[in-house]
């Protein structure tokens, strides 16, 4: 909202910007969605307005008078991102009055020293205000069950959670006063909905839309013994609002609490937070500007498990990492095996493997790759699999078909010995489909077919054709970091 203030734009038009931006970026790194809706949506409004009425209703709401800070000049309530000043617990200077940057301690506005308003520049004075207040301990024994489940959250979570529990629970200011982007609250002229408050309601709105899209009826998802699966994924810094206001919120309104809520650690690039002067702020688009998705998609899922630690993109390591696994191990497979067969054996592949038995360990390791894809063990599925590609270019390496090659006799050990090892790369290349899906389908391009299920790998491709072998990924060249880097600092200076 400030911001759309200080572009003299409509926050709903800044919105719908930030929304078609975002999707496109999604898009364009494949990631998709069944439904990419927005919290700012009637739905949204409706389930909000419900769950407030619900929750008024079950008592769980209480009006207290609180002193919030006011510009005189422009006649409004400051909301914490309009009023600046020094932080009460570092006396760092100018910062917002809800958190302060250099320390990050949480305050009140009223807390910080000598504020002043973003709007008008004035100092705003402290006025009493009716302020809506949701009564978060009346629930501590449900969250307290609810984070005991096993899976709900993460160790890490449920530990703090613990603290949270323990020190009791405070009341949650969920009004805001006018001006404010959003909802305004039904009973509350001039109130509105805290953003935290209706922006986890926004799932059962996106659930809502899509199911009238579709034109079904999911309210049983919604009902508290409902089996239907609903599970979160967040990032580490918004728990609080995922796993103690939001299930609290739907138990008290008559729904469900959510399955699991799993959350992620922060990325950091060279070690450190992105950083502009750097160049290390690097947007979605600026990376797909010089680079396929598949790299940075196999680097963070090389990266991730299923705790909450951050993550770094270290780019030197991304440049190795990349080159090294991806290009000189799995795509080596098929590089060293392709030729022989196009070249030899007119593109057909040998109708029995040399080995099927060591073929058919490969096939056998899909329940274990597919347990660490399903516990969130991203990084360990990537090791697996590369484990596997050591092992297939040992074989091809021990076999040396080059050096067979020149011994007219052994043309057909060579077809097979290339047929084993091109199968070896279709099953790699399958198991990294949900991380590389631009890889598989350049290697269902190759082999003539399309892989929909891991079990259409449990039997090998014999006596198949398949087509002349293309460069499926390239290494990458340190100048393309260098090119990401210097346009991240252009684009950033031409927009601050
Ligand atoms: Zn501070």
């Amino acid at each position: 909202m400030l911001r759309a203030r200080t572009l003299g734009i409509e926050a709903e038009h800044l919105i719908d910007e930030m929304h078609t931006e975002h999707h496109q970026d999604f898009s364009d790194f494949d990631l998709s969605f069944d439904n990419f809706h927005t919290t700012h949506s009637s739905e949204n409004r409706d389930y909000a307005e419900l769950i407030y009425r619900r929750l008024r209703d079950g008592k769980h709401i209480e009006v207290r008078t609180i002193q919030q800070l006011y510009d005189a000049e422009k006649s409004m309530f400051l909301p914490d991102r309009f009023v600046k000043g020094q932080c009460p617990n570092c006396r760092a200077e100018d910062q917002y009055g809800d958190a302060c940057e250099v320390c990050a301690s949480t305050y009140d506005a009223t807390d910080l020293i000598e504020p002043r308003s973003v709007v008008s520049g004035s100092t705003p004075v402290a006025r009493d205000s009716e302020q809506y207040f949701f009564k978060l301990e009346h629930f501590q024994p449900q969250l307290q069950a609810w984070i005991q489940d096993q899976g709900r959250v993460q160790p890490e979570i449920a530990n703090k959670l613990k603290e949270w529990l323990d020190g009791g629970l405070q009341d949650w200011d969920i009004s805001r006063n006018a001006p404010y982007f959003g909802f305004e609250i039904p009973d509350a002229p001039g109130k509105y909905f805290y953003v935290w408050l209706d922006a986890p309601i926004g799932y059962l709105a996106s659930h809502k839309n899509l199911e009238q899209r579709l034109g079904e009826d999911w309210s049983a998802d919604l009902t508290p013994d409902s089996s239907t699966e609903m599970v979160h994924f967040i990032g580490k810094d918004i728990a609080y609002f995922h796993t103690l206001f939001w299930p609290a919120m739907l138990h008290g309104a008559g729904f469900r609490m959510p399955s699991a809520v799993y959350c992620h650690g922060f990325l950091t690039v060279n070690g450190a937070k992105m950083s502009k002067s750097r160049g290390t702020f690097i947007k979605a688009r600026t990376y797909l500007n010089h680079l396929e998705p598949d790299y940075l998609r196999y680097y963070f899922a090389s990266k991730l498990s299923a705790n909450v630690e951050d993550i770094d993109l270290n780019l030197d390591d991304f440049v190795a990492r990349i080159n090294s696994d991806l290009v000189g191990k799995l795509i080596n497979i098929a590089s060293r095996c392709a030729g022989f067969i196009s070249k030899h054996h007119e593109g057909q592949l040998a109708s029995s493997l040399p080995d099927p038995a060591a073929y058919q360990q490969f096939v056998e390791a899909s329940d274990t790759i597919a347990e660490l894809y399903e516990s969130r063990e991203y990084g360990k599925a990537t090791r697996a699999i590369m484990a596997l590609a050591d092992r297939a270019n040992e074989y091809i390496a021990a076999e040396e078909p080059w050096v067979k090659i020149k011994d007219p006799e052994q043309a057909h050990t060579v077809q097979g010995i290339c047929t084993q090892g091109l199968n070896y790369f279709r099953v790699l290349a399958s198991f990294l489909r949900p991380v590389l899906p631009r890889l598989g389908d350049k290697a269902d391009a190759f082999f003539n077919e399309h892989i929909t299920h891991w079990d259409q790998c449990h039997a090998p491709l014999l006596a198949h054709n398949i087509n002349r072998f293309q460069a499926m990924l390239t290494r990458i060249d340190s100048k393309t970091i260098e090119a990401i880097k210097d346009e991240a600092k252009s684009d950033l200076n031409a927009h601050v």
